[in-house]
């Protein structure tokens, strides 16, 4: 299984600063990409195009879209489709991040929607979970671990391919506040994600990426992904410069 190395742009960069990043990221990364990792980067969708043309000849990089709504056309003002997202370039698609549920107010449900009718047409999904700072503090972390697995992969067939899907474990108390969960809480919500994935998935779970995402940097990488069950991060902050996401991705 290879790490997945992701970075979330968000909604920073204009058309050329994310091809001048995009370059900057092949330039410092290629020759060096050990074997075992991938590259994602999702820019935001105006800059898509742009980024995936750079990665185009640059073996073992892709980019993903930050969002899409669960139809393939019709009157959805503002909103693109998987197949406009894989037009422009993308192999992925991002579901479930933090800022989506409680800014866009997206729910369990509609998440749930969109990873199913993302990956029908052909976008690989990265679904991100993840407790509040309320939830924690209460003990229950499992509890929203478990309700947002379980409807963010409602209608996802049990037959999908591993490399398809990947869980992003993104504690939001921890998303571009600078707080790092520690590894022994990464360890025991990737380790929860497991079991949850094996009973919905059964043994293949075992082949399926989860990462984790949460004030990654270059400095404290190296020692996350060699947690346990940890199989690659989405990084957001640390992401934006082409020089300290190459030290991410190439961290040991
Ligand atoms: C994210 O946007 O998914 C994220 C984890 O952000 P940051 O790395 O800035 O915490």
């Amino acid at each position: 299984m290879k790490k997945l190395m992701a970075a979330n742009w968000k909604m920073f960069k204009t058309r050329d600063e994310a091809v001048t990043t995009a370059r900057k990221l092949v330039e410092l990364v290629s020759g060096k990409l050990p074997d075992d990792r991938e590259v994602l980067v999702f820019p935001p969708s105006t800059c898509l195009h742009g980024v995936a043309e750079v990665f185009e000849s640059a073996e073992g990089f892709s980019a993903g879209g930050q969002n899409f709504y669960p139809a393939s056309e019709g009157a959805f003002t503002g909103e693109l489709s998987p197949e406009m997202l894989k037009d422009s370039g993308a192999k992925y698609g991002l579901t479930g991040h933090s800022e989506r549920r409680h800014i866009l107010r997206e729910t369990d449900d509609f998440v749930g929607d969109k990873t199913t009718f993302g990956l029908k047409k052909g976008l690989r999904i990265v679904l991100c979970v993840g407790e509040t700072l309320d939830e924690r503090k209460g003990n229950k972390v499992e509890e929203a671990l478990e309700r947002q697995m379980r409807q963010g992969l409602k209608d996802v067939p049990t037959e999908t391919a591993p490399e398809d899907i990947s869980i992003a474990y993104e504690p939001v108390w921890a998303i571009g506040t600078g707080e790092v969960a520690g590894p022994k809480e990464i360890e025991e919500a990737h380790a929860f994600v497991r079991k949850t994935l094996i009973s919905y998935f059964g043994e293949k779970a075992s082949d399926i990426r989860i990462l984790y995402g949460g004030s990654v940097k270059p400095a404290n990488c190296g020692e996350i992904i060699a947690l346990d069950n940890v199989d690659g991060v989405l990084v957001g902050g640390a992401s934006l410069d082409g020089e300290s996401f190459s030290e991410i991705v190439l961290a040991d």
